[in-house]
């Protein structure tokens, strides 16, 4: 069994939703993940903002706006009068339920109840379309078997679990529709996976079922070897490996959620990121293992806070370390990346959530500078020739300044790039030479 996720592009419009059950309606039994149609999320976060700050008719504004699109995609999607009726019948209680938050208070709890509205839409609208198309179809709500503990990290035993259960349900349907991002949590809220986490999500059930393999569908013909929105003439890798791509997940590659490799890796499934707009595109294969190749890719991130922590007990000491991490994992803070030297750690993060508190309880092992604002460039590749595995390199930039902390081993050869501040996410392309 195979687990596609197609994203909110690749399900984008009435064309893009009948293009995507063409592709999924072969006899091979699968598992199909879907986002919300483009945009739709980025909006149910508008309608929350507005609910948030009580802005009650900007926010019922919105709600009719969206409804109307929806409308629209319904009578382009389906043929025949019955289904046109169905659908929106379907999109009528949706924003039923979103107007009743208008009334009342508003609280994350609730906006997780909102947002998760997108990925149910598709994923009805799909099944429907298959429906009216008379192929047969099953589809299973994320909210039975998808579940995060308290500390928002994926129960898998409870969703192999469930999943199975589901599965058991669905009789002699070889094509299975459910949701990607929305999930609950250790309380049984809805909740979700963080933005752009159906690729998660898909990851996850594939773990869960030991699929065969894992396929993201997207917008683009692979994994290429720096960001297309920033970069000119970019290209797709052909291959990666599990801990080259999380590498560059993690560092900002925006084509696949941070987290979506791990449950792939730990199960040893490939993972293959395919084109919806040219199916026949190879793609990015992502294994265990990857051909030796120089640089493969660079990938940045922005939001970047480093902090440095000077003190001479550090010098020949024992144990120092330990209780700094340790105040990081009390605030439930991840490190990024770590420099050390005899009398400083530096060490980076990108949730600033607890910022104040690390601070303060860090005070007492030294002296402690903040730079704020800064970003990781993360450059992957083998260049240990001849050795097989990762090296990545990683440096600190503040706009055009190279940082000092640098956590890159056997790295033979940078070639020169110019960068334009890495801040700034809307500015033109900025070129790299070579
Ligand atoms: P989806 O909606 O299918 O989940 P996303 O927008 O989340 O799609 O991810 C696909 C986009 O990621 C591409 O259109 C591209 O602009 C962007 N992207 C950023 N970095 C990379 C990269 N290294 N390789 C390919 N695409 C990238
Ligand atoms: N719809 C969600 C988002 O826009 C999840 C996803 O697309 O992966 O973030
Ligand atoms: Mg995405």
């Amino acid at each position: 069994m195979k687990v596609l996720k197609f994203g909110g592009t690749s399900v984008g419009s009435a064309e893009r939703i009948r293009n995507v059950a063409e592709l999924i309606s072969d006899e091979q039994p699968k598992i199909v993940v879907l986002s919300a149609m483009s945009g739709t999320t980025n909006t149910l976060v508008e309608i929350s903002d507005c609910l948030y700050q009580n802005k009650k008719q900007e926010a019922l504004n919105i709600i009719q706006d969206l409804e109307v699109n929806y409308y629209i995609t319904v009578t382009e999607l389906f043929r025949t009068e019955a289904y046109i009726h169905k659908g929106k019948e379907f999109i009528q209680t949706i924003f039923t339920y979103l107007r009743s938050f208008i009334n009342k208070d508003f609280y994350p709890l609730q906006e997780k109840a909102v947002l998760a509205q997108g990925e149910i839409m598709s994923t009805t609208l799909m099944h429907y379309y298959l429906e009216e198309c008379g192929i047969d179809n099953t589809l299973i709500s994320a909210l039975e078997y998808m579940r995060i503990d308290k500390d928002c990290e994926p129960d898998y035993f409870y969703i192999r679990q469930n999943l199975e259960r589901e599965l058991t349900k669905t009789g002699t349907s070889n094509l299975i529709i459910t949701q990607g991002f929305i999930c609950r949590n250790a309380y049984g809220e809805i909740d979700n996976l963080k933005r752009g986490g159906s690729d998660y999500s898909a990851a996850l059930v594939g773990a869960a079922i030991h699929a065969e393999e894992i396929q993201i569908w997207t917008d683009i013909d692979g994994f290429h070897n720096n960001d297309p929105r920033f970069v000119e003439n970019t290209k797709a890798i052909r291959h990666l490996s599990f801990e080259e791509a999380a590498e560059l997940a993690y560092f900002g590659a925006k084509i696949l959620h941070p987290s979506s490799i791990q449950p792939a890796k730990k199960e040893n499934i490939p993972v293959r990121l395919k084109n919806t707009l040219c199916p026949q595109d190879e793609g990015t294969l992502i294994t265990e293992d990857s051909p030796a190749k120089n640089i493969k890719a660079v990938a940045a991130k922005s939001g970047i806070t480093a902090i440095k922590i000077k003190s001479s007990n550090m010098l020949l000491a024992y144990g120092f370390l330990r209780k700094v991490f340790e105040v990081f994992e009390a605030w439930k803070t991840p490190i990024d990346m770590i420099a050390t030297s005899e009398v400083a750690v530096s060490l980076t993060i990108d949730n600033t959530d607890n910022l104040d508190n690390i601070l303060r309880d860090l005070e007492k092992y030294g002296i402690i500078e903040v730079d704020r604002d800064m970003a990781i460039v993360c450059i992957v590749g083998d260049f240990a020739a001849g050795k097989a595995g990762l090296d990545a390199g990683h440096s600190l930039w503040s706009g055009y300044r190279l940082k000092t902390l640098f956590r890159c081993r056997k790295i033979r050869h940078i070639r020169c790039c110019r960068v334009r501040r890495l801040r700034h996410r809307r500015r033109p392309p900025y070129k790299v030479r070579g």
